[in-house]
C-alpha cells in the first residue's frame, strides 16, 4: 500500500471535512501518498484527482460540506462507467480507496472491491440510516441545527399562540425528528417508524388548549409526508391556526459539532489503518463508543432497530396521558 485515494459521495454532511483531514493526515503520518478525488465517483471516472498534503487539509476541521465536493453519478453504475473508473485507478496507481458517503456510495465501493481495488467506507450522511453504526457523521450536527430552529420557532409560536409543524430531513429515517423533537421538547413527533393519527394529534391539541396551553410544536420527518398537508388537515378538523415550516438544506450546513468532528477523526484514521492491514470491502462505524469495522455486505444487510424507548420517553414527557405500549402499571 503506497498510494491511497479518497472521495466523498452522495449527500454532503457536516463532518466530512474532518474525516478527510483525518484520512490525509493519518496517511501522511504512516508514510503513504494521498490523492483526493473530486466530485465522488464521477471524479474517478473523469480523472478529477489532486494530490493532498498536510496543508491541503489545514483549516477545514470546523467547516461543513466537503472540500472534495460531492456528486451522484449514474454513469458509475454502468459497466462502461465502472470500466473507466478502474482504468483511472490504474493510471493514478491507486492501491486503496476510502469512500465517505451513505449506503449507495458503499455499494459503489463494493463494485470497485470486486474488481481488485481495496476499499473502506466511512458513514457520512445526516440521515443516520445505517443500522450497523450507532451514528453517522453529520447526524449530530443536523440534530443541533434543527434544535436551534425549534428554539427560535418556539419563541414566535408562543408569542402568537399557535401550532407550528416543523418538517425535517432524514428521508425514510425518523432519527433527526426523534432526537431533535425529544431535545427540543416537541409536543408531537411524527416519524415513518410509527403510524400516526390526525384525530389523536387534534385531540391532544384540544386537550392542551383546554389546560391553557396555547401553542404547540410538532416535529415531522419528511419521510411521512408534507408539513403543509398535515397543517391543512389539522386546520380543517379543528379550525385552529397551524403554520408549517420546512427547514430544508439549512439542516445540512454549518460548523460540525464536537461530536461529529471527533467521530469523523476516529473513523477516518481507522479507515487508513484498515487499508494498511490489507483489509478491504469493509466499513467503519461506532458501536457503544467503540470503533468497529465489518464487511460492506454484512453492514448493509443489518436492519435498523427503532429506538422505541426514546420515542416513548418523548411522548411521556410531553403528554401525561400517553400510554407506553406494553407497560404494566
Ligand atoms: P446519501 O445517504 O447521503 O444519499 P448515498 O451514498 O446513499 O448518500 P446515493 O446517491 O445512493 O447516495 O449513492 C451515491 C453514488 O454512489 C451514486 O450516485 C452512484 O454513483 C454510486 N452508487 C449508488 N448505488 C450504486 C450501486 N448499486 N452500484 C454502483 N454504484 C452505486
Amino acid at each position: 500500500m503506497r498510494n491511497i485515494a479518497l472521495l466523498t459521495s452522495g449527500g454532503d454532511s457536516p463532518g466530512m471535512n474532518a474525516a478527510i483531514r483525518a484520512v490525509v493526515r493519518t496517511s501522511i503520518n504512516r508514510g503513504l501518498n494521498v490523492l483526493g478525488i473530486n466530485r465522488g465517483f464521477s471524479g474517478l471516472i473523469n480523472g478529477d484527482i489532486i494530490e493532498m498534503n498536510m496543508s491541503s487539509v489545514a483549516d477545514i476541521i470546523h467547516r461543513g460540506g466537503t472540500i472534495l465536493k460531492t456528486a451522484r453519478s449514474e454513469e458509475f453504475k454502468t459497466d462502461e462507467g465502472l470500466r473507466k473508473a478502474l482504468n483511472i485507478a490504474g493510471v493514478f496507481k491507486i492501491d486503496g480507496l476510502i469512500v465517505i458517503g451513505g449506503d449507495g456510495s458503499f455499494r459503489g465501493a463494493e463494485k470497485l472491491c470486486e474488481n481488485g481495488i481495496p476499499c473502506i467506507g466511512i458513514p457520512g450522511t445526516i440521515d443516520n440510516d445505517l443500522a450497523y453504526t450507532d451514528y453517522t457523521i453529520g447526524f449530530d450536527t443536523a440534530v443541533n441545527n434543527v434544535l436551534d430552529s425549534i428554539n427560535k420557532i418556539r419563541d414566535t409560536s408562543n408569542s402568537h399562540e399557535r401550532v407550528t409543524i416543523i418538517e425535517v430531513m432524514g428521508r425514510n429515517s425518523g432519527d433527526i425528528a426523534l432526537y431533535a423533537g425529544l431535545a427540543g421538547g416537541a409536543e408531537t413527533i411524527i416519524i415513518p417508524e410509527v403510524s400516526y393519527s390526525i384525530d389523536d394529534i387534534c385531540k391532544r391539541l384540544i386537550e392542551g388548549k383546554n389546560r391553557n396551553k396555547l401553542y404547540s410544536i410538532i416535529v415531522l420527518a419528511e419521510g411521512v409526508g408534507k408539513a403543509t398537508d398535515i397543517a391543512e388537515e389539522i386546520h380543517e378538523k379543528i379550525n385552529i391556526e397551524v403554520r408549517a415550516t420546512i427547514l430544508g438544506y439549512i439542516q445540512r450546513g454549518g460548523n460540525p459539532t464536537a461530536f461529529d468532528r471527533i467521530l469523523a477523526s476516529r473513523l477516518g484514521s481507522r479507515a487508513v489503518e484498515l487499508l494498511m492491514e490489507n483489509k478491504s470491502n469493509r466499513v467503519v462505524g461506532i458501536k457503544d463508543n467503540h470503533i468497529i469495522d465489518l464487511q460492506i455486505e454484512e453492514a448493509l444487510s443489518i436492519e435498523k432497530k427503532f429506538q422505541t424507548e426514546l420515542y416513548d420517553l418523548a411522548n411521556v414527557l410531553s403528554n401525561s396521558k400517553y400510554e407506553v405500549p406494553g407497560r404494566k402499571i
